[in-house]
């Protein structure tokens, strides 16, 4: 940690649409890019997907909560009438409300669409309206016929979803002035505060959130007493403080063992996500370098030993949860898109407290393989479980119901937990502020995307850049400055730690390049352009031994992109599961994924012994029939988009 005093930041917490973005740490020089400073492309990779979620995801979600009678569950608690009125939706329903009003409010830091500031001052006032004279804001307890405020900490989420409230209110906060939603927040806050504070009940939220949602309006307001309160949710935790709860132990809501003696990550993996990065935010604002030291031990033994390839995050269904170190089962993988989102939430703020490219780089990675991955191409449906291994096609999901289940191997348009929707929704509407950071004089460019860049210098002036690319299909990146102040200053290009043989192209000369940072300090002239060029052909990855799942197996992946062979790839209803690489044949790249050749065993039907026969014999291996064939790999944030299929990322090996 190399903060010391607080550094002010020139596009600081303030209402500035250019500067507004999700993290702003009150120490420390480094700072992500304001929302209004990039602009991505409409037509690349990310700038289309921001597109589609503003054009059409924002308003999907909306229809589903007003049809299912979450937005009326405000109604209802304004109306005064919620004993007569069966409150429908889980505890937790509110904050997929307020996920929506925080992707609206980054929406609209970029946009000035009227639709979308309407809706957006809509659902302010609906959601203003159910709040309580004392700043209690919560559809499901606490009110007529309903059970007593904070009566379930263990289950109730209401600390969770006031975080999602808080959240929402700095996201309006930062683009909009003096608004109603910030006011709404700050009373719900000091209502937390007395509750909860040093002289309230010694409690926690069985689902942190409320952390996150202190920490940043506590920056937003400059308001100590909301990061102090942070500070004492975080501190709490890990020390028994909620009640035992049916099959699952106290780590389910790492409550075993305090944030800042844990190892590694364990428990319900998006409780326990959402906790590292609010600690993250405590221990940035309040200099305490123990809990920084240690949320980045457990990042590094968790994404040494409890990842997935994708960067996916949650290895069991039971509790949607991580593993023990080495359990990462491919057909059994959880990865929530939420795990994924706030995956991202994490790397990101450890990457700002310590400039360490290797978080950028998991940000990339989880960007590429769990965030986009869950969002069908129409922005109207989603993945919830992300598994790396689809044994059974999915049935098809029906367009007008909730989805019941998390997995399933079909993007369905709700579920009954809708956690998912709304979490890609407000990270996709803030997406350009984890692109570009700001550091003094040196501008880093972390993920490669077409953008149009304008960013603020602290020592005054600006650098504009155009940045255009095919990216992840293509490996060159091409920077345009189109405005430099005169005098030297840094541009950071991102390598990768999978690219080997990247180079950068100048009128000067070709530099061969690490991964890491690729670093050019010097007065840059407008006109002039630099070529990034990142070996994006696929590969073979092959997994630690200690994975027992993937014993035997290989993976290719092509630049950040991971790929995987569908069953409707193959001729003749053949399975991917009949599928063994040859990795000595080589792998071709092949319209934006690969071509590898392998072998296509006939199975022995119906097992080795006969019918009846358990799957094992003393005879060792039985011997397989096959014929060589070249398969079609392609990216795994696409699988089952063409129609239900099988699917395997991980594939044995000849
Ligand atoms: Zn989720």
């Amino acid at each position: 940690m190399t903060q010391t005093a607080p550094t002010p930041s020139p596009a600081g917490s303030g209402p500035s649409a250019a500067g507004a973005r999700p993290v702003v740490p009150r120490r420390g020089a480094r700072r992500g890019a304001g929302l209004g400073e990039v602009t991505l492309a409409a037509d690349g990779f990310w700038g289309s997907r921001q597109r589609t979620n503003a054009t059409a995801t924002v308003q999907h979600c909306v229809d589903w909560m007003e049809r299912l009678g979450w937005l009326a569950n405000f109604d209802a608690v304004a109306q005064g009438a919620t004993e007569e009125r069966e409150r429908p939706g889980w505890q937790f329903s509110d904050s997929e409300v307020y996920k929506l009003m925080e992707a609206l409010a980054w929406e609209l830091a970029s946009t000035s669409e009227p639709a979308a500031e309407e809706l957006l001052e809509r659902l302010t006032a609906r959601v203003a309206a159910a709040q309580d004279e004392d700043g209690y804001l919560g559809t499901c307890f606490g009110h007529a016929g309903q059970e007593a405020r904070y009566s379930d900490l263990e289950h109730g989420h209401e600390l969770y979803c006031t975080g999602h409230l808080l959240q929402a209110a700095v996201a309006r906060g930062r683009t909009h002035p003096d608004d109603d939603l910030v006011t709404v927040a700050r009373r719900a806050a000091d209502e937390v505060c007395r509750s909860f504070g040093p002289d309230g009940r010694e409690g926690v939220c069985g689902h942190p959130e409320i952390e996150l949602g202190l920490a940043e309006l506590g920056r937003l307001l400059d308001e100590p007493r909301y990061t102090d309160q942070a500070a004492l949710f975080v501190e709490r935790r890990g020390r028994g403080l909620l009640g035992p709860i049916p099959l699952l132990g106290p780590s389910y809501f790492q409550d075993d063992v305090p944030v800042r003696e844990a190892e590694a990550w364990t428990g319900h993996a998006v409780r326990a996500l959402y906790l590292a990065a609010g600690a993250v935010d405590v221990a940035v604002d309040t200099g305490d370098e123990e809990l920084l030291a240690a949320v980045r031990r457990q990042w590094d033994r968790t994404v040494e030993r409890r990842t997935h390839l994708t960067g996916g995050m949650g290895s069991r269904h039971q509790d949607e949860g991580f593993g023990e170190d080495w359990e990462l089962p491919p057909d059994r993988a959880y990865c929530e898109t939420c795990a994924g989102v706030a995956s991202v939430m994490v790397s990101w703020r450890l990457f700002l407290a310590t400039g360490d490219v290797r978080y950028v780089d998991l940000v990339e990675r989880t960007l590429f393989n769990v965030v986009a991955t869950s969002p069908r191409s129409d922005g109207r449906a989603f993945f919830y479980a992300n598994p790396l291994s689809q044994r059974v096609a999915g049935a098809d999901v029906r367009p007008d119901e909730e989805n019941r289940r998390a997995e399933g191997g079909t993007r369905a348009p709700w579920f009954e937990v809708s956690c998912c929707p709304t979490n890609v929704a407000r990270t996709l509407a803030s997406l350009q502020a984890y692109v570009v950071a700001v550091e003094g004089d040196a501008v880093s460019l972390l993920q490669h995307a077409s953008a149009d860049v304008r960013v603020a210098l602290d020592a005054g002036g600006e650098l504009a850049l155009r940045v255009r690319t095919a990216y992840p299909s293509h490996g060159d990146v091409d920077v345009e400055v189109l405005e430099a102040p005169e005098r030297p200053v840094a541009l950071r290009l991102r390598v990768p730690g999978w690219a080997t043989g990247a180079h950068l192209l100048e009128e000067s000369g070709t530099t061969t390049l690490e991964p890491g940072f690729a670093e050019v300090r010097r007065v840059l002239r407008a006109g002039e352009r630099l070529l990034l060029r990142l070996p994006v052909e696929p590969r073979w990855t092959w997994p630690d031994p200690r994975v027992d799942a993937l014993r035997g197996c290989v993976a290719v992946e092509a630049g950040p992109l991971v790929l995987c062979a569908e069953s409707v790839d193959l001729a003749g209803g053949r399975d991917v599961g009949d599928l063994e690489l040859d990795p000595t044949a080589g792998v071709r790249s092949a319209d934006g994924g690969a071509l590898v050749r392998a072998r296509l065993v006939d199975q022995p039907a119906p097992g080795p012994g006969g019918p009846g026969a358990m799957p094992y014999a003393a005879s060792g291996p039985p011997v397989r029939e096959g014929r060589p064939v070249d398969v079609r790999l392609r990216p795994y944030h696409r699988w089952a988009e063409r129609q239900p299929t099988t699917m395997r990322v991980w594939l044995p090996v000849v």
